[in-house]
């Protein structure tokens, strides 16, 4: 257990990975001056640093010990593990909580006139990878055999250029793939972004200050995935109202000034509003329907 009293939290410098990072930081009142250069960034209103770092550099400094908290990619994390695993370096950490940013699979993909017949069919061939340690328990996993070129950049051209048969890389949208000729034949990896932990037992300062910042994560996180949902109903349609509402808590029903027939209808919803569901809510007589953003959320 270490006495230091700032908490130490790593997350990516700059790509996919940092402006999304950066927003849930602050969201979570945390006041960080990352415009400028330096790798260590000061929160000035809490004991927290934030260390900004290459994505692939987090799962080490989290699993070290050097960092005690990191914002990463679970296709990151896992590709360390099992690496570090493999060198017999320490590869374990705690994963405090999925978030939900930076969806994405890691698939092989095969250039379009490869006839995909099976995972068997991917037998004997090679790969251009950065995650070559999940390719290959994939293989192992199914029962073939494949070879790997390590490449950090630009995979989607290998096969073009002849230096592999297929790819293994990320895909969130699936038009890089496609405008590089190439079909998404297995899924291998599903991943988001993930707040691990060090194993390493945090000092009572520390601790505590990660028992603030949690549940302001896991609000910013509930009110991102929420919406406030305002409407005017019909009185004896309630009940239809209600079920119409996806993933809802109970609803607040107000009366409203001058009218007998209608009530004002507030309530949180869990999931995302089609315009099919308002349209629903319109014919069963609703008017005046407003879905907002919700900025931060607690209990
Ligand atoms: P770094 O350059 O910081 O070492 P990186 O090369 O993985 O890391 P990015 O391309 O910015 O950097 O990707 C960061 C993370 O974003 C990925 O590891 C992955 O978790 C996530 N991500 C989400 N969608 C995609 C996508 N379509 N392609 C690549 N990464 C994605």
């Amino acid at each position: 257990m270490t006495t230091e009293t700032r908490l130490r939290i790593a997350m990516q410098k700059s790509g996919r990975l940092s402006d999304d990072t950066q927003s849930l930081l602050k969201r979570c009142g945390l006041k960080l001056n990352v415009s400028d250069r330096r790798l260590l960034a000061h929160v000035s209103n809490m004991p927290i640093d934030i260390m900004r770092v290459r994505s692939s550099d987090i799962p080490g400094l989290v699993m070290d010990g050097v960092c005690d908290l990191g914002i990463v990619g679970d296709n990151t994390l896992e590709e360390a593990a099992l690496e570090r695993q493999l060198m017999g370096s320490k590869s374990e950490y705690i994963k405090t909580s999925p978030l939900n940013f930076g969806g994405c699979r890691l698939s092989i993909a095969m250039p379009e006139e490869f006839n995909y017949q099976g995972v068997d069919s991917l037998n004997g061939l090679r790969f251009a990878t950065t995650y070559p340690q999940l390719l290959k328990r994939f293989a192992s996993q199914n029962g073939i055999n494949v070879d790997f070129c390590m490449l950090n950049g630009s995979v989607e051209v290998a096969p073009r250029v002849g230096l592999a048969d297929g790819i293994c890389d990320l895909v969130s949208t699936g038009t890089t793939l496609e405008a590089n000729g190439l079909k998404e034949v297995e899924i291998i990896f599903r991943s988001t972004a993930s707040l691990i932990q060090t194993v390493e037992q945090l000092s009572p300062k520390k601790q505590s200050i990660l028992n603030t910042i949690l549940p302001r994560i896991q609000g910013v996180m509930k009110a991102k995935e929420s919406k406030y949902i305002m409407l005017h109903a019909p009185k004896d349609r309630i009940s239809e109202v209600s079920a119409l509402m996806p993933g809802k808590e109970t609803p607040t029903i107000l009366p409203l000034a001058g009218r007998d027939d209608l009530v004002a209808v507030h309530v949180v919803a869990t999931e995302t509003i089609f315009w099919e569901t308002m349209e629903a809510l319109k014919s069963l007589g609703c008017n005046s329907i407003l879905v907002m953003p919700i900025e931060k959320m607690m209990g």
